[in-house]
């Protein structure tokens, strides 16, 4: 899906130039399972940003599926990322006002060929609570109503930036669940930041970030279902 080569990114903070990526190169292939792992400040959460168009390198090429990303303008950047692209974040960002399934509406109303709002709940196991608020839903509940509003436009790839960071244990493996059975229900690609060795278990690859560059990349053999996990 993704070909990126020697990107860079830098952030000018007036007089300080902070080097958040330093010539990283990475495949993603269609419908794989990534897990990037590394510590605070790696420059994880800039790759997945730049890789869904939310930001651009200082240098460097990408290409998704053949098309040059870094030569879109602003307004093909915007298509590509709503088009192809589905986020997940730590914070779940739901409208306080909308109950889950008009959460996940306000996406399926302006994409081409979405799944219903229904169908998006349930698979993450929440068409029973559909009509709830998120004030009455858990942590884990309205992440996963969040998850649903990702992937109802049908994305091609679902990028997560520790989506399990504000959860405790027990509620982080109904969310890694949930991911998981996207990716392989669906075929989304799927790359999810953590910090969280054991969540690398999950995935087909893992690959390693520190100090703006990739150190390294295991394939992993024995991959586990989020429910296996030994925290
Ligand atoms: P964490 O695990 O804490 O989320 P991370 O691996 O996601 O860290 P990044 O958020 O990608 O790291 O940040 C990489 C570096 O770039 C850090 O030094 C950070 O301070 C800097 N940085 C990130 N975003 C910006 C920004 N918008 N402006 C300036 N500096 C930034
Ligand atoms: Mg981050």
């Amino acid at each position: 899906v993704f070909e990126a080569h020697d990107v860079t990114k830098t952030y000018h903070m007036g007089e300080v130039d902070v080097q958040a990526l330093r010539g990283v190169d990475l495949e993603l292939y269609s419908g794989e399972f990534v897990v990037l792992l590394g510590p605070s400040g790696s420059g994880k959460s800039t790759l997945l940003n730049i890789l869904g168009g939310l930001d651009v390198p200082t240098a460097g090429t990408i290409r998704y599926r053949g098309d040059v990303l870094t030569d879109f303008d602003d307004s093909a950047l915007t298509g590509y990322r709503r088009r192809h692209v589905g986020f997940v974040f730590q914070f779940y960002n739901l409208i306080p006002s909308l109950t889950a399934e008009e959460n996940v509406a306000l996406i399926t109303e302006i994409a081409s060929n979405p799944m219903t709002p229904l169908e998006a709940l349930s698979l993450v196991d929440l068409a029973k609570r559909r009509t709830h608020f998120p004030a009455q839903l858990s942590g884990g509940e309205q992440q996963r109503v969040a998850i649903a509003r990702a992937v109802a436009k049908r994305p091609d790839v679902l990028l997560c930036d520790e989506p399990t960071g504000a959860l405790d244990v027990h509620t982080g493996i109904l969310v890694l669940d949930a991911i998981q059975r996207i990716n392989e229900e669906l075929g989304t690609t799927t790359a999810v930041i953590t910090h969280n060795a054991i969540i690398a278990e999950m995935a087909d690859r893992v690959i390693h970030v520190s100090d703006g560059k990739i150190v390294s990349t295991d394939v992993n053999s024995t991959k586990r279902r989020a429910e296996e996990l030994e925290w």
